[in-house]
Order: C-alpha cells, then structure tokens, then sequence
C-alpha cells in the first residue's frame, strides 16, 4: 500500500484544527499508520524545504514552522500521495479550491495548515527524515474489503 507524510504545521495546531482535519483524513478513508507531536527546529527544515532555502522569504518559513510543534503522520491508501495533495489543495489557500483543506480552512500561501509530500519517491525520504524505525505500524484494517474492491488491493 502506498504511504505519504502528511504535517499538521503550527498554523493548524495554533487554530486548533487538528481533529477536523484528520477527522476528514479518517473519514476519506486513508489509514494513519504513524503519528506524533514534534517540535522542528532548522536543521530539520534546512533538509526538508531544500528547493526553498535560497528563497528571500526562507527565514519566514523556519519561523512559522518552528513557533509551536507539529504533529506528523504517515498515511497509507492506494494512490495515497496523489489522493492527499488532491485533498490539501494548491499552495496558497486564497487560491486553493473550495473542498481541500487549505481551501476550506486557510487564508495564506504560508500559515497553510498542512503539508503533503508530492511524489512517492519524495514521500518515503520524507517519512524517514521524521519517523524513527518502529513508529510507523503495519496493519490491515478490519473494513478494507469496504474501503476498496478485491480487484484494486491486488493492482
Ligand atoms: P507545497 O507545500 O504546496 O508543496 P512548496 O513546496 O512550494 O509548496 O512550499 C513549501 C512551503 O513553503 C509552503 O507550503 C509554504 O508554507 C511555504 N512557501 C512557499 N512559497 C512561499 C512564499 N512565496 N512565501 C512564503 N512562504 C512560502
């Protein structure tokens, strides 16, 4: 089964989103195999936003990712990745369609809730920068054969 990191960033914690949003993420049908609270500090994010560390506005980013802790998770479901950057909507939440997350919940192209990586290969680097060896689980829920037909498990 295909995994993806999902953060729930400051700006989600701070508005005290983080039920209605994995409330949404349960109700879609992904399954959180891996969740926990952390506090990101530079380094971390130096690795994680590489494509964005030369930006002007990259010392803004550090700032509003490290001024509370973050909660990460690691979410399974078949297309998993594409399904939750479908579901988080585009960058900036002014723009992003009514629907999303960052559509519904968000007004800014930076305090933008919720991160989701964008590509598989991207999502399992990702997942090993945030999660140690053992805090993500292997499971089977009990309603798979409800979530999917036989015939998309074994594709
Ligand atoms: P996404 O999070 O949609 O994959 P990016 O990888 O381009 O988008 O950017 C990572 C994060 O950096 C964004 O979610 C946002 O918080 C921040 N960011 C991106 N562009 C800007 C910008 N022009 N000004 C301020 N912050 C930005």
């Amino acid at each position: 089964m295909e995994q993806t990191l999902v953060i729930l960033k400051p700006s989600a914690i701070e508005r005290c989103l983080t039920g209605e949003i994995i409330k949404r993420i349960e109700n879609k049908g992904l399954v959180i195999t891996g969740m926990k609270m952390m506090q990101l500090g530079e380094s971390i994010l130096r690795e994680h936003y590489a494509h964005l560390v030369d930006r002007p506005f990259f010392p803004s980013i550090v700032e509003s990712m490290t001024a509370a802790p973050v909660i990460v998770m690691c979410l399974e479901g078949v297309d998993a990745v594409t399904v939750v950057r479908t579901m988080t909507g585009v960058t900036n939440g002014r723009n992003a369609a009514p629907g999303t997350l960052r559509g519904d919940f968000c007004m800014s192209g930076q305090a933008n809730i919720i991160h989701a990586s964008d590509s598989v290969d991207n999502a399992q680097i990702e997942l090993k920068r945030f999660f140690k060896p053992g805090e993500i689980f292997s499971y089977t829920p009990s309603n798979i054969k409800y979530l999917y037909s036989a015939d998309e498990l074994q594709a």
